[in-house]
């Protein structure tokens, strides 16, 4: 049975998790007065739960490392760019001074 408030799975006959349950000592009720709790919703059976976790997983990881390739190949055309501008720059200087570079 999940907690009715934040739907972690719980042992049977709790009502609330423990973390749930300190959140409300914060907000003491007076004894005897009535509680109406939320119906319990369905409990999703196990083996569609973990179907889905185990679809969104891949998905969300791929689309991550995706976007990850792209900055990568960004950032190393960048590099590259960068690089050639300053041989070419070096080498305009060189021969402006009469070096000839050892190419
Ligand atoms: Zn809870």
């Amino acid at each position: 049975m999940p907690c009715i408030k934040c739907r972690r799975k719980l042992e049977e006959g709790q009502v609330f998790c423990s973390s749930c349950l300190e959140g409300m000592e914060a907000y003491p009720v007076k004894p005897g007065t009535p509680i109406q709790l939320p119906p319990r919703l369905p409990e999703l059976p196990q083996k569609n739960r973990r179907k889905k976790q185990r679809e969104r997983k891949p998905e969300v990881e791929i689309r991550r490392l995706r976007s990850s390739i792209r900055w990568l190949t960004l950032a190393l055309v960048i590099v590259l760019l960068a690089f050639v501008l300053m041989s070419t720059f070096v080498l305009l200087l060189l021969r402006e001074q009469g070096v000839t570079p050892p190419l």
